[in-house]
């Protein structure tokens, strides 16, 4: 039986399939991306700064997945300003790392593999918890991601 990345059983191409590619790229703030979760075509920057603008995307079907996170080593993530129910509690910016944001993509990508919580009632519900957990490993005591929308 075929083995996926992880070294575990792959059904595809059989009954069942797994999705089993997983691809995450580091790209410069500018960088055009299609993001359907998100509204499509959408540009890779900090947060909080241009409309649209996300330092973290993904553009995930049944089989595959592309991450794409913004180079911090150039950029600043940005924050999530507050005033917008972005986080709880909604009084500071929302601190951005490569983690949290790849947190909130990864959260995508296993909804769309079906692979989410069943408490999430969609993509963005599955993105936020996920973002939540690097949140709450950090600092058990953090302020936590209220929902998903474009930031603004
Ligand atoms: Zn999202």
């Amino acid at each position: 039986m075929a083995k996926n990345h992880a070294g575990e059983p792959s059904e595809k191409g059989n009954k069942v399939s797994v999705p089993d590619f997983l691809i995450s790229s580091v790209v410069p703030a500018g960088t055009q991306v299609t993001d359907p979760e998100h509204g499509g075509a959408i540009t890779i920057g900090a947060a909080g700064t241009v409309p649209g603008v996300t330092p973290g995307a993904s553009n995930s079907n049944s089989s595959s997945a592309q991450i794409y996170i913004l180079d911090w080593t150039k950029t600043s993530l940005g924050s999530l300003p507050p005033g917008y129910g972005l986080m709880d509690p909604d009084t500071a910016p929302g601190f951005l790392t490569p983690g949290i944001v790849l947190g909130h993509e990864i959260g995508h990508v296993q909804y769309a593999w079906g692979k989410g919580s069943p408490a999430a009632l969609n993509t963005g519900q599955n993105a936020v918890m996920r973002e939540n957990d690097v949140r709450r490993w950090m600092d058990p005591n953090a302020p936590v991601r209220a929902r998903d929308v474009g930031i603004p």
